[in-house]
């Protein structure tokens, strides 16, 4: 393992803002990541792949960049139909559904395509297409970044809820994920394809014919067609999380807006699309500068060349601003803004 001063984080984070690190250490092994620790750098930050990262300053610490790597799998002693998948928190997750589908384990499949690392799922309960980490993930291993003790966490404790967890709240910073363990159907299992256009990317296949890797395609196939790849144009996938309502402030809305778009969640709650409300404000394809909302999906804030994190925070307050005195609704950011504190308090 090497450790490097001053590094140059641009190509290490999906808006590949140019930031310096005062020290970044790429760390594949446990043990490395023990000595590490015990150089007593402050503070550190864990870096995946960088795809829900915004960096507005240079990082005063060490930054350490996640690559450990390994996955096996074993029959589940407590139930004949399902795998238990060990898998390092290092590894790809794409490539990780995929490998997942290859060993004819269902599970994954509607997550197909979500950048990142394994490591990184967790934090804020990765989800899409009506699936979330959380319906599948059984355990996790962590490593406590102040005592580099070891543990092992049920992920009932996680605190997973939409988009969030305990790593993204109390537990912010104080822990590095290692592995994590997922049940997996080995047999038939229920596929979720009611969520957006699956179905008719399905085709005419009977549901009784259909599999998890159809699902997948399907899944990858609508993401291709607009989403912004990040090696392309700079962003970190939806910036903002769909905010909630009661259903009082939803009709209401819905006399002002017939074409709204809401859906339940429970005991008179809705959620809003920030899609649809960025969309009626006008922000589809609009930009301030080098920062922009995409053409396809305003929810995806883009850098469109060379803009500054800060140029693309101040955007991001803009749109929030906008979307407060137009509806209401107090948008809140979804990728991990740092410094924390950079987000304006109260917008
Ligand atoms: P990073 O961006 O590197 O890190 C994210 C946060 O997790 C940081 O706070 C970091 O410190 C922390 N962290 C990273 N690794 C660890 C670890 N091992 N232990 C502890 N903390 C850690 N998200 C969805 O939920 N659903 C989607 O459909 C989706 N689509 C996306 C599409 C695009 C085009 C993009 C760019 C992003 C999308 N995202 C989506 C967001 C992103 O892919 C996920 O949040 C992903 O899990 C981030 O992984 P990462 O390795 O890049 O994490
Ligand atoms: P979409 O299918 O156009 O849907 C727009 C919004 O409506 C989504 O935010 C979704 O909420 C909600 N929605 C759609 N159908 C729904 C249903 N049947 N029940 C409940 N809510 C429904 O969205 P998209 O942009 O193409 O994204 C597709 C999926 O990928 C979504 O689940 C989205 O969250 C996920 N995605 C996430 C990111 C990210 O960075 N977090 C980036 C791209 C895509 P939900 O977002 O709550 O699912």
């Amino acid at each position: 393992m090497r450790v490097f001063k001053d590094v140059n984080l641009a190509n290490y984070h999906t808006f590949g803002v140019s930031v310096q690190s005062a020290w970044f250490a790429e760390v594949s092994r446990l043990t490395d990541l023990l000595t590490l620790l015990r150089s007593g750098v402050h503070p550190t930050l864990v870096l995946g792949e960088g795809s829900n990262v915004l960096f507005t300053r240079d990082f005063p610490g060490l930054v350490i960049k996640n690559a450990m790597s390994g996955k096996s799998l074993m029959p589940d002693p407590t139930d004949p139909h399902r795998v238990v998948v060990e898998v390092a928190s290092g590894e790809n997750w794409h490539a990780f559904v995929r490998w997942t589908l290859e060993q004819n384990l269902g599970g994954l499949e509607n997550l197909s395509l979500i950048p990142g690392t394994t490591g990184a799922a967790p934090v804020q309960n990765i989800g899409a297409y009506g699936v979330e980490l959380a319906d599948v993930l059984q355990e996790l291993e962590v490593l406590e970044l102040h005592t580099g003790k070891l543990l092992r966490l049920k992920a009932a404790d996680c605190g997973f809820g939409y988009r969030t967890s305990r790593f993204k709240g109390e537990w912010k910073d104080q822990f590095l994920i290692t592995r994590l363990f997922f049940a997996l159907s080995s047999q038939q299992h229920q596929l979720h394809t009611a969520y957006g256009d699956i179905e008719s990317h399905l085709g005419g296949i009977p549901p009784e014919q259909r599999t998890p890797q159809q699902v997948s395609e399907a899944v990858m196939a609508i993401r291709r067609s607009k989403l912004p790849d990040p090696a392309q144009l700079g962003n970190a996938g939806s910036f903002f999380k769909n905010p909630e309502t009661d259903r009082d402030t939803r009709d209401a809305l819905l006399k002002k807006y017939p074409d709204l778009v809401s859906f339940p969640l429970r005991e008179n709650r809705f959620k809003v699309p920030a899609a649809w409300l960025l969309d009626k404000a006008g922000w589809k394809g609009k930009s301030i500068g080098r920062v922009a909302c995409h053409t396809s999906q305003p929810l995806v804030i883009v850098n469109t060349g060379g803009a500054s994190g800060l140029e693309i925070l101040d955007f991001a307050v803009t749109v929030a601003a906008d979307i407060r005195e137009k509806f209401g609704f107090r948008l809140e950011p979804e990728v991990n803004i740092f410094p924390p504190g950079a987000w304006p308090e109260g917008d």
